[in-house]
């Protein structure tokens, strides 16, 4: 029977491997230039960057979202959990491993749904990390209820013709092209209504319309934070074979990307958790108090502690996740209730542990000399993000109740008093020879 809790020795090489090089070679680059990480390099940023690249493809970690079977060379899913507890503490450790959000998920789409005209001209220079690409759905007016979405998509001769406005294009500015949904039919419920396309962003008529920016990031719009651009589309026409997937499959095609993209952020959290318990134990460590260190105050060890035991407990749901991926190859309604619960974790647990190490820290957490401040600011991102965290949790308990019936009368089918007649019933005759024998006896138990 398989049911371990170790990793492949040769792949525990790679992760090391990986441990080293992340502290190594990508912290200085976080450090310098936090906010590059998601652009095209510019031509001086390639030789510190593109040496690093070719150090992970030589030892064949590179874009490894896509398994075999969707034409790449990853490992499956935990392979990917276990990357992404170490990628996740940096924001430039996926670029450098190309396997950064939202590139990955719309790889994945690409993979699935994709001609092969579009794998050839989008897919592949994707996977090569010679472009960037934008996933968009939220508008002004519509975020987790997506029948408030606006966007049209109609059909003109040998194009659409797409016209709306989206909000929080997350890295729009940087992109070649963008996965949109728009709606094709707004005759049918929007989940059966909307379709996906593939938009380049030097298309006539797309306007980025303002930079915004999450919280921490309004005072550089030249930074990783203000990535987040209200667009406008204006009569953007693109050609036919633009549209991925059939008509009508937008939501179909869209929770595939979500869904993977939702995981593995899950992946990345536990890393940076992880990276937030680290700073925390040195500190303790390290600081004296009222006559002796703050690792022997109490409060302070229960947040080490209880820190520990929520990553450790989290990790161990992702794994799980990962691992009934890699083996139903589909996200199943299972699969979905664990990617639903996993990702509402994934804030609770980053908001927790990086709570308490910024509290840990005092006055240094609290400040810019730490990168714990940032860390702090993505929490509530973490629970809006690819929706938020209540409407996942309303999918899972939908999920969840699908297994169970209400109870047949008024009582619970736990209710006690039934539970005892019934019982009295099965054992009638064993509770007359009790009677008997404790009447001649006395009760004795
Ligand atoms: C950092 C970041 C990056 C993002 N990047 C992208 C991107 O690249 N592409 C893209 O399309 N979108 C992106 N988004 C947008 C994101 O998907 C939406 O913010 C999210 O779906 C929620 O939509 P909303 O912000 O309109 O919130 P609303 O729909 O207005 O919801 C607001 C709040 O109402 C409550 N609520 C809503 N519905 C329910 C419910 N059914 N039950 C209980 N409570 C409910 C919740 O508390 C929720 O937080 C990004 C968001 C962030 C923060």
């Amino acid at each position: 029977m398989a049911w371990e809790f170790c990793t492949d020795p040769d792949f525990q090489k790679k992760l090391d491997w990986m441990k080293t090089f992340v502290k190594e070679e990508i912290e200085p680059l976080e450090v310098l230039w936090p906010e590059l990480h998601h652009a095209k390099p510019s031509p001086w940023l390639r030789p510190v960057i593109d040496p690093l690249k070719a150090r992970v493809k030589e030892m064949g970690l590179w874009a490894t979202h896509l398994g075999p079977e969707l034409g790449g060379k990853g490992f499956g899913q935990v392979k990917l959990a276990l990357m992404n507890e170490i990628l996740g503490a940096y924001n430039w450790a996926p670029t450098i491993f190309g396997v950064q959000g939202p590139d990955t998920g719309n790889a994945e789409v690409l993979a699935h749904y994709g001609t092969e005209e579009q794998k050839a001209k989008y897919l592949q220079p994707l996977l090569e990390g010679e472009l960037f690409s934008t996933f968009s759905m939220t508008e002004p007016q519509a975020g987790a209820d997506p029948s408030y979405l606006k966007t049209r998509a109609v059909r003109d001769g040998d194009e659409w013709v797409i016209n709306g406005e989206k909000f929080f294009a997350s890295n729009a500015s940087n992109a070649a092209f963008i996965v949109l949904l728009a709606i094709t039919d707004p005759d049918v419920k929007v989940t059966k209504g909307a379709s996906m396309f593939l938009v380049p962003t030097d298309t006539p008529g797309f306007e980025i319309l303002r930079q915004t920016c999450v919280m921490g990031g309004e005072h550089d719009m030249d930074t990783e934070a203000c990535t987040h651009p209200h667009v406008r589309f204006d009569n953007v026409r693109v050609p036919a074979e633009n549209l991925i997937g059939a008509p009508g499959e937008g939501f179909l095609i869209a929770q595939t990307r979500l869904s993977g993209g939702r995981i593995h952020h899950a992946m990345r959290t536990i890393a940076i958790c992880q990276r937030a318990l680290d700073m925390m134990c040195e500190r303790a460590l390290s600081r004296s108090s009222f006559g002796s260190l703050i690792s022997e105050k109490q409060t302070v060890q229960q947040a080490i502690a209880d820190s520990y035991a929520e990553i450790q407990q989290f990790r161990l749901y992702v794994l799980y996740t990962a691992w009934q991926i890699d083996q139903a190859k589909e996200y199943n309604s299972n699969i979905r209730r664990d990617i639903a619960l996993c990702k509402t974790f994934a804030y609770k647990l980053h908001r927790d542990v990086v709570e308490r190490a910024v509290h840990i820290h005092g006055a240094l957490g609290c400040s810019n000399e730490m990168p714990l401040g940032r860390m702090w600011m993505e929490a509530p991102t973490q629970g809006v993000m690819d929706g938020p965290y209540e409407v996942h949790q309303a999918t899972a308990s939908r999920i969840i109740l699908r297994d169970y019936r209400p109870s047949p009368g008024l009582w619970p089918t736990e209710w006690l008093p039934g539970k005892v007649e019934e019982a009295s019933k099965k054992h009638a005759k064993a509770l007359a020879e009790q009677a008997e024998y404790e009447r001649i006896h006395g009760r004795k138990r």
